[in-house]
């Protein structure tokens, strides 16, 4: 539900009306604009909730939201999400590239990374600390140290670092290092860690779980912004389906719907739906070309010497010629590059 109160309401008046939110039980989230202050609030609205609301004298509207995804939907905001990073702007109708290895490995190679993406353009190096592997056997990530050396590699370099957290516990050290934080597709719907990332004030990375519907992944962003963090940018990584010819199923209707239905930047992932790097670049140009605001790629200096992902890593001289290729579909599609 969202509470438009007349223009020019007194600041007591805002009070009055908070508080009896909060005496039903509701969170009010209230958001002061140049005229006018619009009320969002959070809770279990029952059916006569807002006509209790509309006889306030300061209330000029109660407005009913119906999707079950409130802060997320495009019903509750229309306005696009724009998340700005220092010069680095994310949903504001540019093609944003997010590149980098897997996973951070050593300095030499992080570094080196680092290079190789700013050298592309591109601003934001994506690399794990800490690694959701399917065998217990396989490299589970350099945790903190490999955070330090991420976060040493995009201060020498000048390039913004992504890293994914998986536990809870490690969210206030990873977004101490790291200026934008993700949670993978196998976490999408741990609830604990959402609410966790709704504390910190960095910009998160939301995969699709799996096999996670549309509704459940905005549901999953729904808790981020509920608690606290409206900066929640949707990820669409492949889904699991009957096919076996790549790792997973590139769903990019899904893009095409998040655009309708929420006001939060959506981008693709096709390393990761592909598990081919000769795929990637194809999958990438689909994914301009259906409206996602930007990518995630895979790219290490040496694919063939990863830890984890290489044959989905692209080679560095194949950065450049993804973005090369792309630019067209972005221009064709009015985003800029
Ligand atoms: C990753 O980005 O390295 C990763 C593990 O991706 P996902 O969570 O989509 O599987
Ligand atoms: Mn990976």
């Amino acid at each position: 539900m969202i509470i438009v109160l007349k223009p020019n309401t007194k600041k007591e008046d805002i009070e009055h009306v908070k508080e009896k939110l909060k005496e039903k039980d509701f969170k009010p989230m209230p958001f002061e604009g140049d005229e006018r202050t619009v009320i969002h609030v959070i809770g279990d609205v029952r059916d006569d909730s807002p006509d209790e609301f509309k006889s306030i004298d300061c209330v000029e509207n109660v407005i009913r939201i119906l999707k079950p995804y409130k802060l997320a939907s495009k019903e509750h905001h229309s306005q696009k999400t724009i998340i700005k990073i220092g010069d680095v702007v994310i949903g504001n109708g540019d093609f944003t590239v997010i590149a980098g290895p897997d996973s951070v490995e050593t300095e030499e190679q992080i570094i080196e990374s680092a290079k190789i993406m700013k050298a592309n353009g591109v601003k934001i190096m994506r690399a794990s600390a800490f690694k959701p592997r399917t065998s217990p056997y396989s490299f589970q990530g350099l945790g903190i140290e490999g955070l330090k050396l991420l976060r040493k590699a995009g201060d020498e370099v000048g390039i913004l670092v992504e890293t994914e957290v998986m536990d809870v516990r490690d969210v206030p050290i990873a977004a101490e290092y790291a200026d934008i934080l993700r949670v993978g597709a196998r976490n999408m719907q741990n609830f604990d860690l959402l609410k966790e990332m709704g504390k910190v004030k960095c910009p998160i990375i939301l995969k699709r779980g799996m096999s996670a519907t549309i509704k459940e992944f905005l549901m999953a962003a729904e808790y981020i912004i509920a608690s606290g963090n409206r900066n929640v940018i949707l990820c669409e990584r492949g889904i699991r389906t009957f096919e076996t010819a790549y790792r997973n199923t590139l769903d990019l209707e899904a893009v095409a719907i998040l655009k309708q239905e929420t006001h939060l930047p959506v981008i693709v992932d096709p390393s990761h739906a592909s598990g081919k790097r000769e795929l990637v670049i194809p999958l990438s140009k689909a994914s301009a070309a259906v409206g996602a605001d930007g990518i995630i790629v895979e790219v290490h200096p040496e694919p063939e010497k990863a830890l984890c992902d290489g044959a989905q890593s692209l080679y560095p001289e194949q950065l450049t010629q993804l973005i090369k290729e792309i630019k067209p579909i972005c221009k064709a599609v009015g985003r800029k590059l």
